[in-house]
């Protein structure tokens, strides 16, 4: 049987860092010393600590200790454990969930499968039962980490994280911060680096390589030379990882408020070529580079509505990055005889046809997105017929959103925008209906068939 790691962490006491605990949610505080006071170890962790320290504020908090989900479980009444992957504990307040993981080793122990795992100590009982549970770490044939569900030490569970700068924890009990591989240094110059071997951690787990591009663009930082080479050697390897998760993924980098300089990074590294292969190919075939300029701009747009915190939908930023090549596909139907909403029904079809084995989005996303576009058509014939019924529409802001980045981009379609924000402005509401003296509304007359008198049915 292996020993326990022992890895020698740098401690920065409280005097020497700038995390408060008024910083933290006090939610978060709560669940750490409810943990404490439990005799567990209890640490906040991942990208809450690195941005704290940047003097960011944090999406969320996330905890980490050595209890295991079960007495975790045990300790908070408002707790559900979730997660078949990676089982975690979801502590539940009103308005905010503490997601709780038990500290997770490194590799697979090399003793029998579901023997305990012992901590730092080497000590610590803790659910016997649970811990000889079949917690498993899977490993597909290329090496790709396929689960990872067995405890470690708090010093196994550093290491296994994906960069230097998540993997900083900030103790409870002392209020220090332990930095196990080094992560201070790089929050300092600004440095993305993999925990470890790059090759080695970007092939268990592919999408790492686009959390390095998600954190470089949105963080400013520079990707460390060693993980940017192994980026460039790896980007095929992305294809290997499952299409939801990569849907998942290009959404948080693409709606980060940093999506343009993702988008280059994505390019520079060669991922998006693997992700959008057809768009790529697309966006290759021209020599003036201007779809290549539009995408950017388009992203710059989406960028700042985020910045500004007007959320752009899933639907509408697909619509905006690849509605230039989906306009092109749909031409193209159309020059096979396809009505106009035909063609663009068929063009998003097969954009989204072949897209699925990669990048998986979901039908209602893509129904969506046929819709925005769709209705381009029918907003550029002003007034149109029912022009009232267009601004009923269920997708007609977010058509409006789309018109109005294209407009910031080339200005063309600007009388047409304005036709509509005008119209939108002064169409008048429907009529209440009055109501009468009683205060009971007017129930509407019912026309009433005579029985037996049917219209014929057309022969
Ligand atoms: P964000 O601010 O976007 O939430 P984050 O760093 O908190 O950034 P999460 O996806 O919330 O990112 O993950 C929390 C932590 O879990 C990370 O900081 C990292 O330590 C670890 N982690 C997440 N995904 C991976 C992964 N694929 N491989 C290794 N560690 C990971
Ligand atoms: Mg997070």
């Amino acid at each position: 049987m292996n020993p326990p790691m022992s890895i020698e962490p740098v401690i920065i006491p409280r005097a020497n860092h700038p995390i408060s605990r008024s910083l933290v949610s006090p939610n978060a505080l709560r669940v750490l010393y409810r943990l404490r006071d439990n005799g567990f170890i209890a640490y906040l962790v991942g990208g809450c600590v690195r941005d704290l320290l940047l003097g960011r504020e944090p999406k969320d908090f996330d905890v980490a200790t050595d209890a295991t989900p079960n007495q975790i479980k045990r300790i908070f009444r408002n707790c559900r454990l979730v997660g078949r992957r990676f089982r975690l504990a979801h502590i539940h307040f009103t308005d905010e969930i503490i997601e709780v993981a038990t500290f997770r080793a490194l590799s697979p122990p090399e003793q029998g499968e579901g023997e305990p795992v012992a901590d730092e100590t080497g000590q610590r009982g803790g659910d016997e039962a649970e811990r000889l549970r079949p917690p498993r770490h899977l490993v597909s044939d290329e090496g790709m980490v396929l689960r990872d569900n067995v405890f470690g030490t708090p010093g196994e569970d550093a290491l296994r994280r994906d960069f230097t700068v998540n993997a900083l924890a900030y103790c409870i009990a002392d209020f220090s911060i332990i930095d196990y591989a080094g992560g201070m240094e790089d929050l300092q110059r600004g440095m993305i680096r993999t925990i470890g071997d790059p090759r080695v951690r970007f092939t268990e787990d592919p999408v790492r390589m686009l959390r390095a591009v998600r954190f470089a663009a949105v963080l400013g930082f520079a990707v460390e030379e060693e993980t940017w080479q192994a980026m460039l050697d790896l980007a095929p390897a992305i294809t290997r990882a499952t299409a939801p998760r990569l849907y998942e993924e290009m959404l948080k980098l693409f709606l980060s408020g940093e999506g343009e300089r993702a988008y280059q990074l994505l390019r520079q590294t060669g991922l998006f070529a693997h992700l959008f292969p057809g768009f790529e190919a697309w966006l290759g075939e021209e020599t003036d580079g201007f779809p290549h300029a539009r995408t950017g701009s388009a992203l710059e747009w989406v960028d700042s509505q985020v910045g500004s915190g007007e959320p752009v939908s899933p639907p509408l930023l697909l619509a905006l990055l690849f509605g230039g090549y989906l306009e092109e596909q749909s031409e193209r139907f159309m020059g096979q005889g396809a009505s106009p909403l035909d063609a663009v029904s068929a063009a998003v079809a097969a954009f989204l046809g072949e897209q699925a084995p990669l990048v998986a989005v979901p039908h209602r996303i893509g129904l969506a997105m046929r819709e925005i576009l769709a209705l381009q058509q029918r907003l550029h014939r002003i007034p149109g017929k029912r022009p009232q019924a267009v601004l009923a529409r269920a997708s007609f802001a977010e058509a409006m959103a789309y018109l109005r980045c294209r407009c910031a981009m080339n200005g063309e379609d600007s009388p047409v925008l304005a036709w509509w924000e005008r119209y939108a402005r002064d169409s008048v509401m429907p009529p209440v209906e009055p109501c009468s003296a009683g205060g009971e509304t007017k129930k509407p007359r019912r026309r009433r068939r005579r029985r037996g008198v049917r219209k014929a049915a057309p022969q």
